[in-house]
């Protein structure tokens, strides 16, 4: 028996033919029910927003048909596949081809592939520009003599900037070159949950030698992550000396500077501080055309030239996004039959979403704002009170950090002081359904959302 979700797919298909079906229905999976609310994972969030514009609402229309007018549906980019093996949060974007069906991964040349890092974030693919070259040229040197040079190498800055990219290309390069050495690569939020997990159920000493002795490189993802979270740094603390003293390459990634890391331990941001540490800013136009030109040679798309200066004039500041925008003309121009043109271009990419980039909001950007302006603390906002002078805050807060940082549920749930993902979903529905009935709490809604979109973000070189 297919779920409710996926029947209502099916009950389009007939309308809409098996090819439609296949590419933009069938890739739409049911997570979880809850009540009459419909948890939904998209696996980009190119075919979350193609989707949500062009098929949801007759799938809505079906299940209500058939269930209750009371159904919703919320929609999440979960990039990974559901029965993937490593639960790893490489948050790399499926690429969209025109026609293309989902693949099933590519085996692995190697006895041991390489711990789940992106096939396709390799130096190779890596464009390298004045934004970042001292990033990219550290990370080379690290992949060729670990251990050696910079220790730690620590790379910060904006989302979607080739932080990720860089870490997995070293990973693929050591692997390569040194099979031998034993590379543990992960998000700082699956080093939490591991760690986590194995103080729960007895398996520390197995934890320990996992990351303390058998490990030769450490490649951490997102190490902000973990700030504030104090069994978890400390933890890191002892790994990281751990392996510091073995002469063991430790490399990380953030979205700030150590020192701007509010809540992480003064002797950690020291020690993150200890070797090279690097910034990506974003690119300038000439490594923007250059990245729109390779992505463009991968997926197989023809782009005049004009064109990719366009397309990179009209997306700057990050570069996932840019490669996005491209795939969106390319199958919006399949599909609709027409020549990728420059007015083409700006006819499709006029509506971008203004989505993240180097000043994104962040969720502790909200939550500050929040804090500040009815005058409680971060940590109750964090906290588990239930008094309606804290809730009430920090239901906005988990509102707009859903509604301004594009963050999943479970990721705001989790910079909340790791509330469970349904919280996150309840106060996001009942400041919707608040603000549609009381003024004072949408007066106080919109005045947040301009003080937070005007704020100047975190400090970047
Ligand atoms: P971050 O980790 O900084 O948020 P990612 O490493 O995930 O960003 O990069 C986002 C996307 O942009 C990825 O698809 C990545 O391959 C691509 N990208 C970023 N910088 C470059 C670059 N210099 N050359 C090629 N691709 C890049
Ligand atoms: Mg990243």
């Amino acid at each position: 028996m297919p779920d409710i979700w996926t029947e209502a797919l099916q009950g389009l298909q007939p309308r809409l033919g098996p090819e439609t079906y296949d590419l933009w229905l069938r890739p739409m999976t049911l997570e979880r029910v809850e009540g009459d609310h419909l948890l939904v994972a998209a696996p980009s969030r190119f075919m979350k927003e193609w989707f949500e514009n062009h098929y949801l609402d007759a799938v809505l229309e079906q299940l209500r048909e058939r269930h209750t007018d009371q159904l919703t549906v919320a929609i999440e980019v979960r990039p990974e596949p559901v029965p993937a093996p490593p639960p790893l949060r490489a948050d790399f974007q499926e690429p969209v081809t025109n026609r293309a069906r989902p693949t099933a991964p590519v085996p692995a040349a190697h006895a041991k592939p390489p711990l789940g890092l992106a096939d396709r974030y390799r130096f190779d693919t890596f464009i390298k520009g004045s934004s970042n070259e001292l990033a990219a040229s550290a990370a080379w040197a690290v992949a060729q003599e670990p251990g050696r040079r910079f220790n730690p190498l620590f790379i910060y800055g904006g989302v979607g900037l080739g932080k990720t990219h860089l870490l997995h290309a070293v990973g693929h390069e050591l692997f390569a070159q040194r099979p031998e050495l034993r590379i543990a690569y992960l998000s700082a939020e699956r080093f939490m949950n591991e760690f986590i997990s194995a103080v729960r159920f007895n398996q520390f000493d197995e934890f320990r030698r996992r990351y303390r002795e058998d490990c030769d490189v450490l490649l951490i993802d997102d190490i902000q992550f973990i700030s504030g979270r104090d069994r978890t740094m400390d933890e890191f603390f002892h790994v990281f000396n751990a392996l510091y003293e073995a002469g063991k390459q430790i490399m990380v990634t953030a979205d700030r500077v150590p020192a701007d890391m509010a809540g992480m331990e003064e002797r950690l941001t020291s020690r993150l501080n200890w070797g090279l540490v690097a910034d990506i800013k974003a690119p300038d136009l000439e490594t923007r055309v250059a990245i729109l030109r390779q992505k463009a040679d991968l997926e197989g798309i023809e782009v005049p030239d004009d064109v990719a200066v366009t397309i990179a004039n009209m997306v700057r500041s990050n570069v996932r996004e840019l490669e996005g925008a491209l795939v969106r003309v390319a199958t919006f121009a399949d599909l609709k039959g027409l020549a990728i043109t420059q007015a083409f271009v700006r006819e499709v990419l006029g509506n971008i979403p203004r989505a993240a980039g180097p000043s994104a909001v962040t969720v502790e950007a909200v939550q500050k704002a929040v804090a500040s302006y009815f005058s409680v603390r971060i940590a109750d906002l964090k906290g588990p009170r239930r008094h309606k002078g804290i809730s009430r805050p920090r239901m906005i807060a988990m509102f707009l950090a859903r509604e301004m940082t594009g963050s999943s549920f479970p990721e705001i749930g989790q910079r909340f002081g790791g509330k469970d993902h349904s919280t996150v979903i309840n106060a996001c529905r009942r400041i919707a359904a608040l603000s549609a009935e009381d003024d004072e709490l949408k007066a106080s809604v919109d005045a947040l959302r301009r003080k937070i979109a005007m704020a100047p973000t975190s400090r970047r070189a």
